[in-house]
């Protein structure tokens, strides 16, 4: 049964010593109750207390982390099974599969296009994860594979092969490449999980088991973990939407509603596999960053694909409750001059870069002020009282607008038309001009821009 954070307290040595990284003992317990921290954290834990914690403090998706370079992708830790409920914490890793037969420099030019890719969401850099390096052939052919992806980009690996002694080569040679490289094997079944559990086991790096059903899978996780193997993913064979959804809802269910350990393990997903045109392959590999895959990997590297996919992945895995906030002040657009117009938004990320890629593309010069409404939207930043009039000439007066341009005119967005009145009293020798209701309206209206 579940340990309340304070049955827990009373089992850890209670110094406070911070060496877990939290403030104090209790504060390490409650977040073990939440199963939000790992017991391992604590390096002071009596054997006996250890073992009266071990089931209750271990969290309900083991956390499985595969690396290289310092580069790492966490998967795991999840505590609910809506986002609305509390949040998602460990986004999903997204790998593009390349095959050991593709000529090696095809390989390197198509690791290197898709490692070099890098797009800009709401101030978030986004990148794909890492690549999957499948065998075809020997374990040869596989080795120079891994090989020349590796001295390509050092990116985690998932590798991929039926035979154990071909993902050795393998292994071997990315350790050769990438001394610390941790890589998830893919993938051991029924049929082949001993010499799989035995690879996983010698080299330390996590282990995908497949199996077309829930028993099957949880037969194997007991299997391989019996043979002392922790972190494991799982893949849920079955290749259609309908079948991939029940059974990783199903997983994702039992791991946090019953504590189903043989199932709290996190998902991999290969949305290439259940659909045959690239309309499909993005339903699929929606619905597996949705619900719930850890790892999810594509077939190729196509960014009109990857792009929306990299997006949602953000805002799937944002706290719902903390919106995403860029810094509060004044924004330089295009080099403004001290005449140049002076516009007004709130600090909640999707409103800010929708404004300043308006004015940024119009090619007009701009200063942007972004006011503080704890990182809400203009319109329920000014039903709740976040966005208003003194906030406002607050934010222009802290940013020394007035040192900073010649006239004195302010553009607030059309949504909040009310504040006008207001303002002017609020600032006073200042003229409120009412600007657009939309941001993709603005290049028009500032084309009308005049200071005097
Ligand atoms: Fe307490 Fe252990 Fe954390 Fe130290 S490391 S503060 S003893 S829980």
């Amino acid at each position: 049964m579940a340990l309340s954070g304070l049955q827990i307290y009373k089992l850890l040595p209670q110094t406070n010593c911070k060496e877990c990284g939290f403030p104090t003992c209790l504060a390490f317990a409650m977040k073990l109750a939440a199963k939000q921290a790992e017991l391992d954290k604590c390096p002071y834990v009596s054997d006996e207390a250890r073992e009266q914690l071990a089931e209750s403090a271990a969290p309900p998706v083991r956390l499985v982390t595969i690396s290289a370079d310092g580069r790492e992708v966490k998967s795991g830790n999840e505590i609910v099974l809506f986002r609305h409920e509390k949040t998602f914490y460990n986004p999903c890793g997204i790998f593009i599969r390349l095959r050991d037969n593709l000529p090696l420099e095809a390989l390197k030019s198509a690791a290197r296009e898709a490692a070099d890719y890098k797009v800009e969401y709401v101030g978030k850099s986004m990148t794909i994860d890492g690549f999957a390096v499948e065998a075809t052939a020997g374990g040869d052919a596989f080795a120079a594979a891994v090989r020349r992806v590796l001295e390509t980009a050092v990116l985690p690996l998932i590798l991929i092969s039926s035979d154990a002694q071909v993902l050795e080569k393998g292994l071997v040679t990315a350790r050769e490449i990438a001394p610390g490289v941790v890589p998830l094997l893919y993938a051991a079944t029924a049929d082949n999980w001993e010499s799989f559990a035995a690879l996983a086991k010698k080299f330390g790096a996590p282990l995908t088991v497949r199996a077309n059903t829930l028993s099957g899978l949880a037969t194997l996780t007991e299997r391989v973990k019996g043979a002392g193997v922790d972190d494991i993913v799982l893949d849920p064979g079955v290749r259609d939407l309908k079948s991939a959804l029940a059974l990783n809802t199903l997983i994702r269910r039992l791991a946090l509603k019953k504590t189903f350990r043989q199932l709290g393990y996190p998902i991999i997903a290969f949305p290439g596999e259940m659909a045959d045109d690239e309309g499909m392959v993005s339903v699929a590999a929606t619905q597996a960053i949705t619900k719930y895959a850890g790892f999810v990997v594509l077939d190729t590297f196509n960014p009109a694909l990857l792009y929306p996919l990299l997006a949602l992945r953000t805002n799937i895995y944002t706290d719902p409750q903390k919106p995403i906030q860029v810094q509060p002040g004044v924004y330089e657009i295009n080099n403004p001059r001290p005449d140049s117009p002076l516009m007004v938004t709130t600090n909640f990320s999707i409103t800010y870069f929708s404004v300043a890629n308006e004015v940024d593309g119009s090619g007009i010069p701009g200063w942007l002020l972004v006011a503080d409404a704890e990182g809400m939207s203009v319109l329920t930043a000014w039903a709740a009282g976040k966005f208003d009039a003194e906030r406002i000439a607050k934010a222009v007066r802290s940013a020394n607008m007035a040192d900073k341009i010649t006239h004195r005119k302010l553009i607030i967005p059309g949504h909040v038309s009310v504040l006008l009145g207001e303002l002017e009293e609020a600032l006073p020798g200042w003229q409120i001009l009412v600007g657009p209701r939309e941001a993709v309206d603005l290049p028009a209206y500032l084309k009308l821009w005049s200071p005097s």
